[in-house]
C-alpha cells in the first residue's frame, strides 16, 4: 500500500534538483489509458524560438531513465539549434514503449493531441523509433509538427540530411588530425545502423572507407553489412581498433565503462549526448588525444531539414547549409585547441553565448 510516508521517503532531488533539469523552462507529462500512451515532454529553451526537437519511442528500463533521457535530449536541442544559427529554442519528447509492439496510429494521434495542447512552445519531428508515417498521425491533431512527408508538403525524413552533416563532420575531424579528408581506407564502426547509420554507411562506403557496423537488431544489420559489403562486429565494440568511431545510436556510449578502451583517433557521429559525463569524459578524450566531433553540431542537419518547412527554403538549400558543418567543425576543432579546452565545451560556450545575448536583448 502506497502512503504519504512512503512519497515522504522517497529521494527530493528527483526533478528540479535532478542535474539533467538544469535551466528547463517546462516539462510535460502525459499519458492516456485507451491508447497506453506514456510521454513525457522536455522544453528546455524557447529563447531563441519555438522548442523544436524529435520524439523518441523506447523501453525504458524504468520512467526515471526516461525523464533524464528526455532532459538531456531536450538541453542539446538548445544548443543545437543555437550552433545552427537557427532561431528555435531546444525541446524534445519521449513516448514510453517498445516501437516494433506497442506503437499505433492511435497512440501517435493522442500523443499530437498533447502536443497541440502546448499551443506551438514546443514543435515535434521523428526520432528514434518514430518515422514519417508517425508524424502523418501527429499531424491529424496539430499543425505544431515537422518531419513530415515530402507529399504533404513536408521536407521529408530529416535522416539523410543527418546522416550527410555527420559525414561533413567525420570529413573535417579527418581534416583536422590527419591533414587531409580522404577517407579512404579508414576503418569506421559505425555503431546504429538505422535511419542515419544507413546512409552514413553508404556515404563512408563511397568515399572508400573501410566501414563496420554493429546493431542490436540482427536483421538490420545482415541487411545493411550485405547492401554496403561492410563488416559485422558484435563483441567487444569499444576496443575495436579503428580509425573513428560513429555512435549513431543512443547516447552515452562515451562512459566510464568504455573510455579507457577506445582505441580510434576520432570520435563522431549521430547519437544525441554521446558524453555520458560532458565535462569528465569531454576532458577525458582530450587527454588521451582522441578528437571529439562535438555532437550537437555534426548531428545539426536533420533540425535544418525540418527546419526548412518553417522557413521555407529548398531541399538543395538544406543539404548547403548542412555542408556549412565541415567548416564549422574545423572551427571548433581549431577553436578548442588554441583555447586549451575541450572541443564540447568550445562548441557549448559559442552556443550558450547565442542564447544568453538574445535573453538580454528580449529584456
Ligand atoms: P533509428 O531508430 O532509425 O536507428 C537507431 C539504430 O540503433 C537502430 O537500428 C537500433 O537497433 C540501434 N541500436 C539501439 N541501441 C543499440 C545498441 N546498444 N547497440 C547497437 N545498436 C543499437 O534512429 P535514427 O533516426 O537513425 O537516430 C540515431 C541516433 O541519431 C539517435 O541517437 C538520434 O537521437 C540521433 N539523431 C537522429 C537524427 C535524425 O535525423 N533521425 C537527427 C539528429 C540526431
Amino acid at each position: 500500500m502506497i502512503t504519504t510516508e512512503t512519497f515522504v521517503q522517497k529521494p527530493n532531488n528527483l526533478v528540479f534538483s535532478n542535474p539533467s533539469y538544469l535551466g528547463h523552462e517546462q516539462v510535460v507529462f502525459c499519458q492516456d489509458e485507451e491508447t497506453g500512451l506514456k510521454a513525457i515532454i522536455g522544453i528546455h529553451s524557447t529563447v531563441l524560438g519555438p522548442a523544436l526537437g524529435g520524439t523518441r519511442m523506447w523501453n525504458y528500463e524504468n520512467e526515471y531513465d526516461a525523464l533524464v533521457d528526455v532532459l538531456r535530449l531536450s538541453r542539446g536541442m538548445s544548443f543545437k539549434a543555437s550552433i545552427s544559427g537557427l532561431d528555435l529554442g531546444g525541446g524534445k519528447a519521449v513516448i514510453i514503449g517498445d516501437a516494433r509492439k506497442h506503437k499505433t496510429d492511435a497512440l501517435m494521434r493522442r500523443f499530437g493531441a498533447f502536443v497541440e495542447s502546448l499551443s506551438g512552445r514546443y514543435i515535434t519531428a521523428e526520432d528514434v523509433g518514430v518515422n514519417t508515417h508517425d508524424m502523418e498521425m501527429v499531424k491529424m491533431e496539430t499543425n505544431h509538427v515537422t518531419g513530415i512527408p515530402e507529399s504533404m508538403g513536408g521536407a521529408g525524413d530529416p535522416s539523410p540530411v543527418t546522416a550527410y552533416g555527420v559525414f561533413m563532420g567525420i570529413k573535417a575531424s579527418a581534416k583536422y588530425k590527419w591533414g587531409t579528408d580522404d577517407l579512404g581506407g579508414k576503418k569506421v564502426l559505425v555503431q546504429g545502423v538505422g535511419h542515419v547509420g544507413e546512409t552514413l554507411v553508404k556515404y563512408l562506403s563511397e568515399s572508400g572507407a573501410n566501414v563496420f557496423v554493429n546493431d542490436i537488431y540482427e536483421d538490420v544489420l545482415e541487411n545493411v553489412a550485405k547492401k554496403y559489403n561492410a563488416t559485422i562486429v558484435k563483441d567487444n565494440v569499444y576496443e575495436l581498433e579503428m580509425d573513428i568511431y560513429a555512435p549513431c545510436a543512443l547516447g552515452a556510449t562515451v562512459n566510464d565503462d568504455t573510455i579507457e578502451k577506445f582505441n580510434c583517433s576520432i570520435i563522431a557521429g549521430a547519437a544525441n549526448n554521446q558524453l555520458a559525463d560532458e565535462n569528465a569524459h569531454g576532458l577525458r578524450l582530450k587527454e588521451r588525444g582522441i578528437i571529439y566531433a562535438p555532437d550537437f553540431l555534426i548531428n545539426a542537419g536533420g533540425l535544418i531539414n525540418v527546419n526548412s518547412e518553417i522557413i521555407k527554403i529548398s531541399r538543395d538549400e538544406v543539404f548547403k547549409r548542412t555542408e556549412n558543418i565541415y567548416d564549422t567543425t574545423l572551427s571548433i576543432l581549431n577553436h578548442a585547441t588554441k583555447n586549451n579546452i575541450t572541443s564540447h565545451q568550445a562548441a557549448l560556450e559559442i552556443a550558450q553565448k547565442r542564447i544568453d545575448e538574445t535573453r538580454k536583448n528580449k529584456k
